[in-house]
């Protein structure tokens, strides 16, 4: 088969389309020929190369895929039939552990991501244990290139909101950098839940397209620096109830700035940096809660799937580019202008 993969860590060139081996089915996989594969942000630091994450090179990125099972093994159930659509889980675990027993398997000491800790789906074919395929119904209209667009941000966005943070109807919810995939579906699931969004990018169209999806109030953080201010006096001095902030570094002080007192911040990630200075005063004061949130279980996922299979949340896709020009899709992911997924189509 062919697939996309890179031999060295590296900027954008070192992702090379080239014949690859054919994946082994296991007695409990299945085989998904895959017929589209979104980007995501973790793409780009594996790609660079993560402090302490060794991979077996070649490595093949990619944790959102979407196919037709083409193969299953022999101890793989009948809900699963040869000729389904499915999308992929990419949370993997070791299903025996007392997280995963319990049904928190992001906390399972030896949880990867695919694309990340395994080889993932910038490829023809994926062979995958039969827990993480999940058909996608007819009913739902969804074609492809939006079901690759769907389960790792939305997993994370749902764990970060429905069950760290746990949004009330009614809430203010502050969502930090709208336009990457993880602030897109939290946008979403939070309008959903009942809540008022107030979104900020550095780009003005990015907040008129967020204002169209159901943001209440847009701000530029580039040429408004102190938004903080401007959430408190939208809010009338309380402050919003949570803030979901995966950009770090850049925006950690102004995010607890912007909680009301017993306020929430949950994160999911640091895309300007990890390290950042926190006023432990605020913490304590405003009596803050800092919640960290990786990914999402496997029932959360199903969980939040049930809002896109009836269309509450859409899938937002930004442009799809072939598998042989990934090079050009992770340039584009670089810059940041996007809005929405970036998707490849193998
Ligand atoms: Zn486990």
């Amino acid at each position: 088969m062919k697939a996309t993969v890179f031999h060295d860590y590296g900027g954008p060139d070192v992702l090379s389309y080239e014949d690859f081996d054919d994946p082994s089915v296991g007695p409990s996989d299945v085989l998904v020929e895959a017929k589209a594969v979104a980007l995501n942000h973790l793409d780009l630091f594996v790609r660079n190369g993560i402090p302490g994450l060794k991979l077996e090179m070649p490595h093949v990125l990619g944790s959102d895929i979407s196919g037709i099972v083409a193969e299953k093994g022999e101890e793989v159930p009948d809900t699963i039939e040869v000729g389904e659509s499915v999308i992929v889980d990419p949370g993997i675990s070791c299903g025996v552990c007392e997280f995963c027993m319990k049904g928190e398997e992001s906390l399972c000491p030896t949880f990867g991501i695919l694309g990340e800790h395994h080889r993932g789906g910038y490829a023809e074919q994926i062979s995958i244990n039969h827990r993480n395929v999940i058909a996608i119904p007819e009913t739902s209209g969804l074609e492809y290139v939006g079901a690759a667009a769907i389960p790792l941000t939305l997993m994370t966005a749902w764990r970060m909101l429905i069950s760290r943070a746990k949004i009330q109807p009614g809430d203010d919810v502050l969502i930090i950098g709208i336009g990457g995939g993880v602030a897109l579906a939290a946008l979403q699931i939070a309008k959903t839940a009942g809540a008022r969004v107030m979104v900020t990018s550095s780009s003005d169209e990015k907040i008129k397209k967020a204002k169209d999806l159901g943001a209440h109030l847009g701000i530029n953080h580039k040429t408004n620096a102190a938004y903080h201010r401007s959430i408190l006096k939208e809010t009338n001095g309380r402050g919003v109830d949570v803030v979901v902030d995966s950009v770090g570094a850049a925006t950690w002080g102004k995010s607890l700035k912007s909680l009301r007192k017993g306020g929430r911040l949950v994160t999911c990630g640091a895309t300007s940096g990890p390290i950042a200075e926190t006023n432990i005063n605020l913490v304590f004061w405003k009596q803050l809660e800092i919640l960290g949130s990786t990914m999402a279980s496997r029932s959360e996922l199903r969980d939040a799937l049930k809002l896109v299979w009836d269309g509450r949340v859409k899938p937002i896709v930004d442009s799809v580019y072939p598998l042989s020009e990934a090079n050009k899709a992770h340039e584009l992911l670089e810059k940041g202008g996007q809005f929405g997924k970036i998707v490849l189509e193998p």
